[in-house]
This record gives structure tokens, C-alpha cells and sequence, in this order.
């Protein structure tokens, strides 16, 4: 069931055992994972289906620091979230991302790549990517990279052929 709290003739109360704020591929997934449960679920979003200026406007602020992207505009405020904008990609985070780096204040992340794993494996199948040994996505990523960079002989030559 679809309410829009726009038309202010429907009923304001509700009865969920789950209420999720946002509809961005986040809120949609954690919804869509209780289909043919018996848990009833709220999936509340603030803006409509399409894009609306002013509901948009809630997106507008300003950044303490450094912020390549405008906050208004990077994100959208409508059902599905930034999906309605983003490229596509899904490319899982290599191990080289999570690490700390030296020169990076505050780098590393507090959870290993071996964690993040079956999660990925969700994400895939909600997502619906083709199979593929996700482990060796990294691995088959580096490999195209090196390609790329023109190598000559000896052990290059080996792993291309
Ligand atoms: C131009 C662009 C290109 C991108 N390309 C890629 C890409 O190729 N691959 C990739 O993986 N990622 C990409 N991203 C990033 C990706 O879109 C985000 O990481 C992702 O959308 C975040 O999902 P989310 O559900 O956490 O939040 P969002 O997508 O931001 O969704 C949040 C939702 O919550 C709603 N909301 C906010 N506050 C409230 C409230 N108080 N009550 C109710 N609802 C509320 C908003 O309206 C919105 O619909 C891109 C982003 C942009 C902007």
C-alpha cells in the first residue's frame, strides 16, 4: 500500500512493526528483505516520485570543510534516493580501501574485508549482477589495470598469455 501524505484526506495512522526512514537503495533493500515475512513494514520517504523543488530544497546546507559536491544538488530527495542520479557501478571495495594509510588522518576502517564478504553476496543478488567469484573481482580489476599500462615481456608477457 502507497500513502501520499499530500493528499490529506488519508489516514495519518499507521500500525508497522518496522518503520524505515528513506527510500534510497539502503531503506529500499532493508524493506524488500522482509517481503513474505510476517513483519509489517513502514517505509517512510520524504519526497514524491519524481524530482520536486521543493522538497529537494531540504538537501540544501553547507559544509565545514572541503566538499567537492554541492549538498543541494549531489543528492536527490525523491523515492530511491541518489539511484535516481548515480552512475550504475556496483564495485566492491578492495582490501587496499579498507587499510589504514599513513599519510591519511583517520584512515582504515573497522572492519576487515573477510567480514564484509557475505554482504557483498546480498548485495549482488538484490542487485541482480551476474555470477561471478566476487573474490577475484579484485584480482581480475588489478589485471585489466596492468594490461592497461602497456607491460613488455618476461613475467608480463607470461600472465597475458
Ligand atoms: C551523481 C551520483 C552518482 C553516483 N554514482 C554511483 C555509482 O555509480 N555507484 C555507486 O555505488 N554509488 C553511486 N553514487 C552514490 C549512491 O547513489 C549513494 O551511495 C546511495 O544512493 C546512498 O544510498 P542511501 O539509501 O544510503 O541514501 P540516499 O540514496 O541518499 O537515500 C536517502 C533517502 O532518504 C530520504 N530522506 C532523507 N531524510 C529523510 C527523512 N527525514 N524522512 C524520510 N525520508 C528521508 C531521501 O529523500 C532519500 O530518498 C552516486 C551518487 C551521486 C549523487
Amino acid at each position: 500500500m502507497i500513502v501520499d501524505y499530500l493528499d490529506r484526506s488519508v489516514a495519518t495512522d499507521l500500525e508497522a512493526d518496522l518503520c524505515i526512514f528513506g527510500a534510497g537503495p539502503a531503506g529500499i533493500s532493508i524493506a524488500r528483505s522482509f517481503v513474505h515475512s510476517s513483519v509489517r513494514v513502514c517505509l517512510v520517504e520524504s519526497g514524491g516520485f519524481d524530482f520536486e523543488g521543493l522538497t529537494q530544497r531540504l538537501c540544501e546546507g553547507t559544509s565545514a570543510g572541503d566538499m567537492p559536491f554541492d549538498a543541494a544538488t549531489s543528492r536527490v530527495r525523491a523515492f530511491g534516493g541518489s539511484t535516481n542520479v548515480w552512475g550504475g557501478g556496483c564495485i566492491p571495495l578492495g582490501r587496499a580501501d579498507l587499510s589504514e594509510r599513513a599519510w591519511v588522518p583517520h584512515s582504515g576502517w573497522p572492519l576487515s574485508h573477510v567480514e564484509l564478504s557475505p554482504y557483498y553476496q546480498r548485495a549482488k543478488s538484490e542487485f541482480r549482477i551476474d555470477a561471478h567469484d566476487i573474490r577475484n573481482l579484485e584480482l581480475h580489476c588489478k589485471d585489466k589495470i596492468r594490461k592497461r599500462k602497456k607491460p613488455s615481456g618476461g613475467y608480463w608477457q607470461q600472465r597475458q598469455n
